[in-house]
């Protein structure tokens, strides 16, 4: 696995408060993804160990704080296998980049530095499938990462698009980590009413009305199921580090994505941790 050779730090604005924020990333000889804000006197909590919670995003939630829209930073730790580190924080979220996980990813590889630590990997053994209307999630047993998307969106632009990777480290330097986050302009308004999307811009979403995207160009042209896919392993870091398995989803979201991870978490007669020195 990896850690870090020197901290790390990220600041930029909010996409859901608006709000300039900052994270720091520590090196560390733990082996573990340790979180704490800035200013709490309390311990470090274990990543593994935070309730997670979907709210136009993922929000990481353990006694006495909430950080908000970690998924980007998390797939970008997941996708490099950074697993040994410490996440600190002022504000009350991830800032957004330029909505995608490449701005994380490039200064991530810079500082990226090996540890010789057990690794655990979490080896899904038994089919699961979580079903809510007419979407769903499933993991079945695999001897790589896999993940198989779909979604569909009445929408001109969107429509059906479907992907299915190996998840490995150059798949997701190429593949996923620069598609960026999307949205309606239509839901600017009510978001905003609920407190989300303060911060989000044309600089850090791709902003589609009825018929197009206000703000081209695309980075390919099935960015959107690959953001669906980045947002999928920003949850599925919530399990704690590598895994075998192929996960599929059909039209879902973080809330199903975090419906598997908790049931995955719950129910520990459908996976196994294999370790190795990797
Ligand atoms: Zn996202």
């Amino acid at each position: 696995m990896f850690t870090l050779s020197r901290e790390v730090v990220f600041s930029g604005r909010g996409v859901h408060t608006g709000r300039e924020t900052r994270v720091r990333l520590l090196p560390s000889t733990s082996g573990q993804i340790y979180l704490r804000p800035d200013d709490s006197p309390g311990a470090p909590v274990l990543l593994s160990e935070c309730e997670i919670i979907a709210w136009g995003g993922t929000v990481l939630k353990a006694a006495g704080f909430s950080l908000r829209t970690v998924e980007h930073l998390l797939a970008s730790l997941m996708g490099l296998q950074i697993f040994s580190l410490e996440i600190v924080w002022e504000g009350e979220e991830v800032p957004i980049l330029d909505g995608s996980a490449r701005p994380f990813v490039e200064q991530l590889r810079r500082a990226r530095k090996s540890l010789v630590r057990e690794n655990k990997v979490l080896r899904i053994t038994t089919p699961l499938e979580i079903k809510e209307n007419n979407a769903w999630v499933k993991a079945e047993p695999a001897d790589n990462w896999e993940i198989n998307y779909e979604i569909d969106f009445n929408h001109p632009l969107i429509g059906r698009q479907k992907l299915m990777l190996e998840i490995n480290e150059e798949t997701f330097i190429k593949e996923i980590a620069p598609a960026r986050t999307f949205g309606f302009l239509w839901d600017v308004e009510s978001l905003r009413k609920k407190g989300m999307a303060y911060g989000s811009s044309l600089e850090n979403t791709v902003v589609l009305d009825e018929k197009e995207i206000v703000n081209p160009p695309l980075r390919f042209p099935d960015e959107f199921v690959r953001h669906k896919i980045l947002d999928f392993i920003g949850d599925l870091a919530l399990l704690g580090g590598r895994l075998k398995g192929r996960f599929s989803a059909y039209r879902a979201g973080h809330q199903l994505h975090q419906q598997l991870v908790r049931f995955v978490r719950e129910n520990k007669n459908y996976w196994i941790f294999e370790e190795n020195f990797a």
